[in-house]
């Protein structure tokens, strides 16, 4: 069934009960082509890719849950293409333009909203830094902008100008960036792929991998084996853990991120902004609540929760940046498992086994990757060769001293 504006009159005069599920419930088959372990984003984008985009065919996603219950559905729905250094750039530019043109390629509405991010700048040096990452974007196409204080002040006259401890001095604007609808994502990817014949597996959990000579055939999973010539890893926070079911130890640590919504306000702030002196930044859903967020909290954890003092800081961050936002009550808050690379950069390559690939370091910055990190992987399960925008997110880029190290922070995932 199509989505389109006559289904909605026909389905509207009829009392709605024409919708059909938007996949089917899959059971698993001895034996596949390919499979792939996780259906968050990037799983069922990467099937989706792979049936659409490479013509594979007796493909299955496996995910331990339900569709939208890993970080997926968590996330603050940021996308972005404002990062620095060539090898993200591009990769999350490609990405950005997947996301223009989604919504129609997949035929769902997953509310992409073009209404931009502003990293803020409250120091010189931070400000010649930020020009630096414009022109880095500019060069791969991007759409960067410096606001001075006073177009800022234009755009966001409720920031704290005049009273703050850091001063706002202007801040990079993408005009392109913005936010989308997280689980809308999860679901159209699933029902773009359903519908080319992906079976979509839900409640199975991949315990282990039937791997013999350096050769992978299938997996075992709590509702059985199932063979498979190729199998893509993309599970997110539990990377570390499926990963050693195959015998590797990988260079990654599994931290929480939380995120908060406020209640509903009136329409207040214009896109997502980000504080440049704190960990803190925030968008307006639709339906008004403030979404936000700041720092991952700083141990290790596979708890899907987090913990008071990163509370604490992100709350702080917000009122010495917004004070009128004092008044709003947190509706909700929550946490997800991030998958946390030595070099804050994501790995989509193959393994040293055959037949198994990884995708994963996603960190707490995967949601705007899901388009190309989807279609990076799909190209290379199908073809065997990366994807032009990807060839650098190797997984022995740690051996061989070629880090993509984004923030300059080194070998240190929780500063990442
Ligand atoms: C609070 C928060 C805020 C964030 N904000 C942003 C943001 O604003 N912008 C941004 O770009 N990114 C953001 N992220 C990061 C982003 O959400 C993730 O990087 C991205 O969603 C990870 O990829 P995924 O969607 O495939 O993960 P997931 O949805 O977590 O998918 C992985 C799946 O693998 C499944 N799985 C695990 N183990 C097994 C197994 N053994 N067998 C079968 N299945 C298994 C899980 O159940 C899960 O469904 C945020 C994350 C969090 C938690």
């Amino acid at each position: 069934m199509r989505y389109n504006a006559l289904q909605i009159l026909k389905q509207g005069l009829t009392g709605h009960k024409g919708w059909k599920p938007a996949w089917r419930k899959a059971e698993p088959k001895p034996e596949y082509d390919i499979i792939i372990v996780g259906g968050g984003g990037h799983g069922l984008a990467t099937a989706y890719y792979l049936a659409k985009q490479f013509e594979q065919k007796r493909i299955a996603v496996v995910e331990k849950g339900w569709i939208g219950g890993g970080n997926v559905g968590r996330n603050t729905t940021i996308i972005r293409s404002n990062y620095m250094l060539h090898e993200n750039e591009g990769f999350y530019e490609f990405s950005l333009k997947l996301w223009e043109n989604q919504e129609q390629d997949f035929n769902y509405n997953s509310m992409v909203s073009q209404r931009g991010i502003i990293n803020l700048f409250h120091s010189d040096p931070q400000r010649d830094a930020y020009v630096r990452r414009g022109n880095a974007m500019a060069l791969n196409g991007a759409d960067p902008v410096l606001l001075d204080q006073d177009a800022l002040r234009k755009k966001c006259p409720f920031l704290n100008f005049d009273n703050a401890r850091f001063p706002i001095q202007g801040g990079l604007w993408q005009p392109r960036g913005g936010t989308v609808r997280h689980d809308a994502v999860a679901w159209g990817y699933a029902r773009g792929a359903d519908k080319r014949g992906v079976d979509i597996i839900e409640n199975c959990e991949v315990t282990g991998f039937l791997i013999d000579q350096g050769v992978c055939s299938g997996v075992e999973t709590t509702r059985g084996t199932i063979k498979a010539k190729k199998i893509g890893v993309a599970v997110a926070g539990s990377s570390s853990r499926v990963m050693a079911m195959a015998g590797m130890r990988l260079p990654m640590e599994s931290h929480v991120l939380q995120a908060f919504v406020s209640e509903g306000l009136k329409p207040v702030i214009p896109g997502v902004i980000t504080y440049g002196a704190g960990h803190f930044y925030v968008s307006q859903s639709d339906k008004g609540g403030l979404v936000f967020g700041g720092d991952i909290d700083g141990y290790n954890s596979y708890a899907q929760r987090g913990n008071l003092p990163v509370v604490e800081d992100v709350c702080e961050g917000g009122v010495s940046l917004m004070p009128m936002i004092g008044k709003a009550r947190v509706l909700r808050m929550w946490g997800g498992i991030m998958d946390m690379s030595m070099d804050g950069s994501p790995i989509i390559d193959k393994t040293h086994v055959n037949g198994l690939y990884f995708n994963g370091g996603w960190c707490y910055g995967g949601f705007k990757a899901t388009p190309a990190s989807g279609y990076c992987f799909a190209q290379l399960i199908a073809t065997d060769a990366p994807h032009e925008t990807a060839k650098a997110m190797r997984m022995d880029r740690f051996s061989r001293g070629l880090m993509i190290d984004e923030k300059g922070q080194g070998a240190q995932p929780n500063l990442h």
